[in-house]
């Protein structure tokens, strides 16, 4: 277990970055940020923080060198900038959940290894491929870059043959996989926390609505069948354990008419789902990460006494802000990103009462 003044080390400087540092503080950390970003969200909560890209083996060195242990905050960091800092210290979680979440088509295959149902597949990297994968598939269909893809980027829906090679340029020759179309009746994730000692603490399970490809509301409990909840949880638990995780991961699902689910995508970090934690959860999802990676045993997560629901506010949504300022039953929290642009997360709300006007 560290002690409080211990250092922990951050790969990232975004919004998650920025709250995993102030519940560092809150614990008695010191939080030093690695970032390619000048002015980031999290360098301006930090102890400290270097400037520099994921790169730069020597800035990384010292880095971990000053640290006592590494985490990260989103999964687009380089699996060699991880393996750069074990080199020094402790990395949690490990460079094995990076590097499998990193790419759709090994998650993908990571997630069938385990018996578990994903959309229907298929690895795309020609025209000729994708001609192939769409006659297995189906269509609609979409198909996805296999890296560096979050937020709905780099992804193309195929509604027609005829839009297939509009698609495969959409990718820019990068290797893809084309997923058959879920027809779900809603999206919830998991988010739980796998300590040093292998225990599992999950969060309420989550119902999101998308927009574009980018999360815009959740709301917990997810209002699905109890036996639903907990098979989703029993996965995701399943996924934490076989990839020996340490720390948050979150894991969302679709969950089909009849119940079923498949797991879209494995996050091995704080989740924008999660948010709501931080203010109904009992324990906030960036405290749990926190604990787990300096060796603590994890805190006991609550259930909301009443549903809460949390809002994402992107692009000019900022601008109103006040709206959610001035309502006491709005829990409001911003990001300081200096710039608004459109579909950048600038913000979130955590309605503690339904009947809140938000609009
Ligand atoms: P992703 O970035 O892969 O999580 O996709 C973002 C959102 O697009 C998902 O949360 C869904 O709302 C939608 N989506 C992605 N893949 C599929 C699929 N195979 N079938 C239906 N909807 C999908």
């Amino acid at each position: 277990m560290l002690a409080p003044g211990a250092r922990i080390g951050i790969l990232g400087g975004g919004q998650l970055g920025r709250m995993l540092a102030t519940a560092a503080a809150e614990l008695g950390f010191d939080v030093h940020i690695f970032t390619p970003e000048q002015d980031s969200p999290a360098g301006r909560v930090a102890a400290a923080c270097t400037i520099a890209p994921y790169e730069d083996e020597s800035s990384l060195e010292r880095f971990a060198a000053g640290v006592d242990v590494v985490t990260f905050e989103f999964e687009n960091v380089p699996v060699s900038a991880l393996q750069v800092c074990a080199r020094h210290t402790q990395v949690r979680p490990g460079a094995r959940s990076l590097e499998l979440t990193q790419d759709r088509l090994i998650e993908k295959q990571f997630v069938e290894s385990l018996g578990l149902l994903a959309a229907p597949f298929r690895p795309v990297s020609t025209a000729a491929e994708l001609d192939v994968a769409i006659a297995a598939l189906g269509l609609p269909a979409i198909l996805k870059t296999r890296r560096m893809g979050y937020d709905g980027k780099g992804q193309a829906k195929i509604t027609a043959a005829a839009d297939a090679a509009v698609a495969l340029a959409a990718m820019q020759s990068a290797p893809a996989v084309l997923e058959g179309f879920v027809a779900f009746s809603c999206e919830v994730s998991v988010i739980l926390a796998r300590g040093t000692d292998g225990a599992i603490e999950p969060f309420t399970v989550t119902q999101n609505t998308h927009r574009d490809g980018i999360l815009r509301e959740s709301l917990a409990p997810a209002p699905i069948p109890a036996m639903v909840a907990a098979q989703a949880v029993e996965e995701a638990t399943a996924i934490a354990a076989a990839l020996d995780h340490v720390g948050v991961l979150a894991v969302e699902f679709f969950v089909e008419a009849e119940g079923g689910l498949r797991v879209n995508e494995i996050a091995p970090r704080v989740h924008n789902s999660g948010h709501w934690t931080q203010d109904a959860g009992g324990v906030s999802q960036f405290t749990q990460h926190i604990r787990a990676v300096v060796g603590w045993p994890l805190a006991r997560p609550e259930s909301p006494p009443s549903p809460v629901q949390m809002i994402n506010i992107i692009g000019d949504d900022a601008t109103y802000w006040r709206n959610f300022a001035v309502q006491p039953a709005v829990r409001l929290h911003l990001y300081g990103k200096r710039e608004v642009r459109d579909g950048r997360k600038m913000g979130h709300a955590t309605i503690m009462d339904s009947s809140t006007d938000t609009n």
